[in-house]
């Protein structure tokens, strides 16, 4: 085979010979440049001086890792007016000039430092055959070069948590490079201010609606257009919605009783006995020759347990202490020290078999289920009541034995769901997504719950309609509908938001008219935050930064 395809740069490289050396290719190699620039004048010279061996870490191949052994040349520099007489030559491609790993290497870990981090980072390299410490990983990352920060005309500022949401940074977005540019370490006004007044050029920032950064744009750039992030708007008027949930939840926990009362009266209609024949079994008797070898086995078990409390006794006797014994005899040293309390050998005892709790109430789980109620939370509730003190895992595990041993129509028919009171969160969504997952009972709670609160039906046809007019509408209709939600709405949550919307008038204005805010900045954060949580939430500040913007650049 023709190593040299193997080599990093074959140019200027020549391959001498390949070896393998406890899972390490070694390829002694040397150089085949007859001159070399001097880094002093940059003069060239041929006169060589003397060789010498470099070794340098390369790509791993088929899972060994790779050494070169690598003669290089000293030169005399011919120049007399220069400093240097002596210089190295240079492996340009191959590796810097006091590298250790080739460039091509180096380039790899430097990737795994910032995609994966240090710690599965150093994990990683382990597996490939290059085996770098976490702490190196780290380095890489610090001290990477930045590519310097290109005047930005748009930006998107957003704060994030930093450690378990004590500590704030804020996140600065070039939204027309689509690039991360910076992060600092606070959300203070005057910190982001003083980052703001260095890029006087910036036009428009797109920012969120709390006053800080507001007040932070305001006095570091006066001239520039203020545009509130649609992803924030949205954000706000979602969290209205909550609100007004969150006063309604009483009819929420009347509607979803009715919800419940009437999916039970409809599958019990539908249910008909299951019968008797059809419950598993489920204690299967053994059969003789299991019993046979269950025996042998445990015998054997137990002559070899006496044999060792023979020879835990003897070893005593001889005056061996407990932890060399224990030792030998590779035993736990409290087993020794139990032995040797005994006068004679002590048997295990038999283990204890636990009864289940659920044995005395086999019967009316039994005569339920007949009846068609396999639901194990319902039947949960009617043991309480009888007196069960077992847990409702026990008896799921059970009933989930019979249930496995059903058709599969009876299975379905069995599964009586119990609708559990939803959150406001939760009623949040299925009322405002566009196309939200719903079944039976969430549909029939949602026609319930607007039919007894009008109310709610009525904000939620507000807020989707703000919601188009934030996407696709203009001035005008922004115009209407605050009209209308001021006139019109007897909601008082609607009406706060739409007065707070006026205080941020030209800010709202600008992120209906301009397309700068487009939840680009939100998904920045969002990936700011999978780096962060990659990090195991231990980074410090700059690693975190140095990752964040990175991958930006390359
Ligand atoms: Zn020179």
């Amino acid at each position: 085979m023709n190593f040299s395809i193997c080599l990093p740069s074959p140019l200027i490289l020549r391959l001498d010979d390949v070896s393998v050396q406890k899972k390490t290719v070694i390829f002694r190699v040397s150089s085949i440049q007859y001159q070399a620039v001097c880094p002093g004048c940059q003069q060239l010279s041929d006169k060589v001086h003397s060789r010498y061996l470099r070794t340098l870490a390369d790509l791993p191949l088929s899972g060994l890792a790779v050494r070169l052994l690598c003669q290089v040349k000293k030169f005399f520099c011919r120049n007399r007016e220069c400093s240097r007489r002596i210089f190295v030559e240079r492996l340009q491609d191959v590796a810097q000039v006091s590298a250790r790993q080739t460039s091509r290497l180096s380039r790899i870990i430097c990737s795994l430092a910032f995609y994966v981090g240090g710690r599965t980072g150093a994990k990683v390299t382990e597996r490939l055959a290059i085996k770098v410490s976490r702490q190196t990983l780290i380095r890489r990352i610090l001290k990477a070069p930045r590519s310097p920060i290109s005047v930005p005309r748009v930006i998107g500022i957003d704060d994030f948590a930093f450690r378990r949401g004590q500590v704030y940074g804020t996140l600065l977005i070039d939204l027309e490079r689509r690039k991360a540019i910076d992060m600092i370490p606070s959300r203070e006004a005057e910190d982001v201010a003083r980052w703001l007044k260095q890029y006087p050029q910036v036009e428009v920032v797109s920012r969120d609606r709390s006053p800080i950064y507001a007040a932070a744009v305001s006095l570091a750039l006066p001239t520039a257009d203020q545009i509130a992030d649609r992803f924030h708007i949205v954000k706000n008027i979602y969290e209205v919605l909550e609100k007004i949930l969150h006063r309604e939840r009483k009819t929420i926990a009347q509607v979803s009783e009715e919800v419940r009362r009437t999916a039970n009266r409809i599958s019990r209609a539908n249910q008909s006995p299951i019968e008797n024949k059809r419950f598993k079994q489920p204690k299967k008797s053994k059969s003789a020759a299991d019993i046979a070898t269950e025996e042998i086995k445990h015998s054997a078990a137990r002559i070899r347990r006496i044999e060792k409390y023979e020879t835990v006794k003897r070893l005593r006797i001889e005056g061996i202490s407990i932890s060399e014994i224990s030792r030998r005899l590779r035993m736990h040293r409290e087993t020794v020290r139990h032995f040797l309390r005994c006068n004679e050998y002590p048997e295990i005892k038999p283990a204890f078999k636990k009864i289940s709790p659920l044995i005395k109430y086999q019967d009316y789980i039994r005569q339920r289920w007949n009846e068609g109620c396999g639901n194990a939370k319902q039947i949960y509730q009617e043991l309480l009541k009888l007196g069960y003190v077992g847990s409702y895992d026990t008896l799921m595990r059970f009933l989930r034995v019979w249930r496995s041993d059903l058709p599969k129509e009876d299975r379905l028919r069995i599964r009586l769901k119990t609708f559990r009171t939803p959150t406001a969160r939760e009623i949040k969504w299925w009322l405002l997504e566009s196309k939200p997952k719903l079944d039976e009972e969430k549909s029939r709670f949602l026609e319930l719950l607007q039919a007894r609160e009008p109310e709610i039906g009525e904000a939620v046809k507000l807020i989707t309609e703000f919601r188009r007019i934030l996407k696709k509408g203009n001035e005008n209709d922004y115009e209407n509908w605050r009209e209308k939600v001021r006139q019109t709405t007897g909601n008082q949550e609607l009406k706060n938001f739409a007065f707070r919307l006026g205080k941020d008038d030209r800010a709202i204005r600008g992120a209906i008219t301009t397309d700068w805010s487009n939840g680009q900045t939100e998904g920045q954060v969002n990936r700011l935050k999978l780096i962060k949580r990659q990090m195991y939430g231990r980074a410090s500040f700059e690693v975190l930064k140095a990752r964040v913007l990175f991958a930006e650049v390359d």
